[in-house]
C-alpha cells in the first residue's frame, strides 16, 4: 500500500539541531520525501492541526490516565478534561519555534514512520526509536510542569488523518514526485521484484 504521511519536526528538533540525524533515519528506511518546508506556525495553525474533536481528546485523556496508573498515580479527573488541556498546551510548543513539515511517501508509510519515532511518551519510547533514543521527559513530569511533553516529532496516525494534514500544511503545488532508488528495488521488474 503506497501511502503519504505528515510528519513534524517540532520546534525542540530544529532548537537541539536534530534535523539532519532525524532526516537521515526516513531517508535510511527508503521512505521518500516528497514535500519539505521549513514554517513557524501560528497557534491557529496547531488548533486546525490539533483539531478540537472530542473523541481525539479523550483518548490523549485516557492514555494520560493509563500512564499515571501504570506509576502508581490514580487520578479520577475528566479524560476529555485532560485531552483539552493537553491541546491547549500543543498549541503553544508548537507555535514556541519554526517546524520542518515533511510529506513522507511509501509502501505503508503511515505505520512505518510512526514505528521509526516510536511511542508518544519518551520515558516509555523503545531504545532504536527517535523519541527513545533523542528525547528525555514524561507525561507526568509534563503535567506537573503544566505543558507538552516534549518528543521532537509529530506523524500521521491513519489514511484519513494523514490527508486532512498534508491538505493543511501542503498545497498540491508544494508536494512532489520523482523516482528513487527504492522504487526500482521493490517494483522494477528489471531490480527482480
Ligand atoms: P502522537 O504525537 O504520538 O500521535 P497524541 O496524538 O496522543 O500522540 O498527542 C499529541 C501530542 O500531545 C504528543 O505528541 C505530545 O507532544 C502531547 N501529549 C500527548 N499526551 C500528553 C500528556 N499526557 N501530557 C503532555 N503532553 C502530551
Ligand atoms: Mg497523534
Amino acid at each position: 500500500m503506497i501511502e503519504k504521511t505528515l510528519v513534524i519536526i517540532k520546534p525542540d528538533g530544529v532548537q537541539r539541531g536534530l534535523l539532519g540525524e532525524i532526516l537521515g533515519r526516513f531517508e535510511r528506511a527508503g521512505l521518500k520525501i516528497v514535500g519539505m518546508k521549513l514554517a513557524w506556525p501560528s497557534e491557529e495553525l496547531v488548533g486546525q492541526h490539533y483539531a478540537d474533536d472530542d473523541d481525539y481528546n479523550r483518548g490523549v485523556g485516557e492514555r494520560a490516565l493509563a500512564n499515571a496508573k501504570e506509576h502508581g498515580t490514580e487520578s479520577s479527573e475528566d479524560p476529555l478534561a485532560i485531552g483539552q488541556r493537553v491541546r491547549a498546551a500543543n498549541m503553544k510548543y508548537l507555535s514556541t519555534g519554526p517546524v520542518l513539515a515533511l510529506v513522507l511517501k511509501g509502501n505503508t508509510a503511515i505505520q512505518t514512520t510512526r514505528n521509526i519515532i516510536g511511542g508518544t511518551n519518551p520515558l516509555s519510547a523503545d531504545i532504536g526509536t527517535i523519541r527513545g533514543d533523542l528525547s528525555v521527559d514524561d507525561f507526568s513530569q509534563a503535567d506537573i510542569e503544566k505543558r507538552a511533553v516534549r518528543n521532537l516529532m509529530h506523524a500521521s496516525s491513519e489514511p484519513a488523518e494523514a490527508e486532512r494534514e498534508i491538505a493543511l500544511w501542503f498545497t498540491a503545488e508544494e508536494i512532489h514526485d520523482y523516482q528513487t532508488v527504492m522504487d526500482k528495488v521493490l517494483h522494477d521488474p528489471a531490480w527482480g521484484a
